[in-house]
């Protein structure tokens, strides 16, 4: 948002998703506004003795000025606010409305103010409230127009009701259809980032996004001066277990292992699956101690998985690299290097097995 946008609107952040709420918010805040230099310019004209109005009528205006420069700063900064602030804005327009029909008879087009109602309602409230609106405003006008000061005609009447069907139908029918589509829209970018971001056979992070989540939580360590630490895990023997029982085995096999570590983290570790049958897991706030300890309880869990594999039961082994942060300004890349040498490093020692670059 620009600064005069921020300005005016407040200090409101929208995230993605909520792109519809924001285009409600700014247009409520511009009408009221827009609502309180309306009446204002009537109301200072009327005062100085340039314009005649009712003395009922500026009341009115001059309540729904004061009501719409107050419900204006309650609502800037504040995106919560929109519901209940949306619709007393309906009621007091409703009210003052009323009021410009009963006490301004000299007005023959006041009506048109009726007009705007309609769609204010819609794009505010949504299509079921802006069809209520619309009937009530409709329903109004033919019951009230007897008891008016100066009731309008028969045919302007007529003309009046049609032409507010009219108005109505195309907001409804505009409002279903854009916010039809929106909404598709806004499912298929959710499915295009979840598609993007996820491994689509462990439904995990994929390695971009992996490694995108822990570079924003290695500065915040950093920042925090906080530990971390990085368990690269890696299958033994993957290779065998495809050749032996076939792809989709290994695909078992790969499911139950995620399942498995997914179930042995805690909710601010990450988990990615960053190549065919590897595993990076990012510890944050974990010391070298912690995460050598997590580690072998992980390189046990998945040694008792024991996933079935087609005619059989197979035990899983893996080998487990730890590293920890040395210093400050250490990179994910430079951190899962390590923890790559460290797995190295038990597999050379015979796989099935935890190591480090600290204990070897
Ligand atoms: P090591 O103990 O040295 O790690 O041996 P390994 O056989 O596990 O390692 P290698 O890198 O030789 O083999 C990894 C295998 O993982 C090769 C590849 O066919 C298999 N793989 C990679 N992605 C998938 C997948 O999505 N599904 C299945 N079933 N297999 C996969
Ligand atoms: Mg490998
Ligand atoms: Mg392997």
């Amino acid at each position: 948002m620009s600064i005069l946008g921020k300005y005016f609107f407040g200090n409101v952040d929208f995230p993605e998703n909520e792109e519809y709420r924001e285009f409600q918010y700014k247009f409520l805040m511009v009408l009221l506004a827009v609502g309180v230099l309306a009446t204002v310019g009537f109301i200072i004209p009327t005062e100085s003795g340039a314009a005649a109005i009712p003395a009922e009528h500026v009341r009115s205006m001059t309540i729904f000025t004061f009501a719409s420069i107050f419900l204006f700063f309650v609502l800037r900064g504040r995106k919560q606010l929109f519901m209940p602030i949306a619709w007393i804005f309906e009621v007091i327009s409703l009210l003052e409305l009323s009021s410009a029909m009963i006490y301004v008879p000299g007005d023959e087009l006041r009506i048109l103010w009726l007009f705007t109602n309609i769609p204010g309602a819609y794009l505010l409230l949504g299509r079921i409230v802006g069809a209520c609106v619309s009937i009530v405003i409709i329903s109004g006008l033919v019951m009230g127009n007897a008891y008016m000061a100066a009731p309008y005609s028969a045919n302007a009447l007529a003309t009046a009701v049609i032409s507010m069907i009219y108005s109505a139908a195309f907001f409804h029918a505009y409002a279903r259809q854009s916010i039809y589509f929106y909404m598709r829209m806004r499912s298929s970018n959710e499915k295009l980032k979840f598609m993007a971001t996820r491994d689509p056979l462990t439904g995990m992070l994929n390695a971009r996004s992996y490694y995108e989540i822990c570079e924003g939580l290695i500065k915040l360590a950093h920042r925090n001066k906080t530990p971390y630490s990085v368990l690269f895990v890696d299958l033994d023997h993957f290779k065998s277990i495809n050749d032996t029982y076939g792809h989709a085995a290994g695909d078992v096999v790969l499911k139950a292992v995620a399942d498995c570590l997914a179930n042995n983290l805690r909710e601010s570790d990450v988990l990615g699956r960053i190549g065919g049958e590897e595993f990076s897991l990012f510890l944050p706030n974990t010391g070298f101690t912690d995460a050598l300890n997590l580690a072998e309880h992980i390189r046990y869990s998945i040694e008792s998985i024991m996933p079935d594999v087609g005619e059989s039961k197979r035990k899983i082994t893996a080998s487990i690299g730890v590293a920890k942060n040395e210093h400050s300004e250490q990179s994910m890349l430079e951190i899962q290097q390590q923890a790559d040498i460290a797995m190295y490093r038990a597999k050379a020692a015979g796989r099935n097995r935890v190591s480090s670059l600290e204990n070897a």
